[in-house]
C-alpha cells in the first residue's frame, strides 16, 4: 500500500509521491491544490525569489507559502524539495504546526513573531525589519531552537519574509516530544 499523506490545504488524503507527499512529514500538498498555488505564484515571482541571496518565502494573505528561494530550502529544508502552498509554520518545520490547532491556531502562535509580523504588514503595508523571532524544530531527531531575524514586506497582494540571519540552539534531551 502505498503511504498516504494529508493535503494541508484540502484536508484530504492522497497517495504520497515525490513532493507532493513526503512521508516523512505530516503533511503535503495534494497535486490539485498545488496547481492553485502554482497559479499564484507564476514565472515572474519564481524568478525572482531565487535572484535573492537571503532565505525567502513568499505567502498569501491565508499566511500559505507561494514561492521560496533556494537558499530557504537549504538553511531550512537540508534542499529536501517542498510543495508550495503548505502553512509557514509547516515548511519551517515548527513543533507548533504540529498541534491540531494548526499553523497560527495555537496559543504557542500568539507569540510567534513570524505570524504576527506578517499579520502586521499584511494589515498595514510597513516593512518590519530585523524581528526576533524563534522557532522551535526537530532536526535529526533532536528538539532545537532555532533564533532568527526576519523582515518582512509587502509584494503586491502578497507578503515577503527574509529571514535576515539565524543561528541553532541545541534543547536539552527531553521525553516530551
Ligand atoms: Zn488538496
Amino acid at each position: 500500500m502505498p503511504a498516504k499523506t494529508l493535503c494541508s490545504n484540502c484536508m484530504r488524503e492522497f497517495e504520497a509521491g515525490g513532493i507532493f507527499g513526503d512521508p516523512n512529514s505530516p503533511f503535503g500538498v495534494c497535486p490539485e491544490c498545488e496547481e492553485i498555488f502554482e497559479r499564484q505564484q507564476g514565472q515572474d515571482l519564481k524568478k525572482y525569489v531565487d535572484n535573492l541571496m537571503l532565505p525567502t518565502l513568499v505567502v498569501n494573505q491565508g499566511l500559505r507559502v507561494i514561492a521560496f528561494n533556494g537558499s530557504f530550502l537549504k538553511a531550512f529544508c537540508e534542499w529536501s524539495p517542498k510543495p508550495i502552498g503548505l502553512l509557514t509554520g509547516e515548511l519551517l518545520g515548527c513543533l507548533n504546526a504540529l498541534l491540531a490547532e494548526r499553523c497560527g491556531g495555537s496559543s504557542a502562535c500568539l507569540d510567534c513573531a513570524i505570524h504576527r509580523s506578517a499579520l502586521e504588514t499584511l494589515n498595514t503595508g510597513k516593512l518590519q525589519k530585523n524581528i526576533r523571532a524563534q522557532l522551535t524544530r526537530l532536526e535529526g531527531g533532536r528538539k532545537v531552537r532555532r533564533e532568527l531575524l526576519v523582515s518582512t514586506d509587502k509584494l503586491g497582494d502578497l507578503i515577503k519574509i527574509t529571514v535576515d540571519s539565524f543561528y541553532t540552539v541545541l534543547e536539552p534531551f527531553s521525553d516530551d516530544i
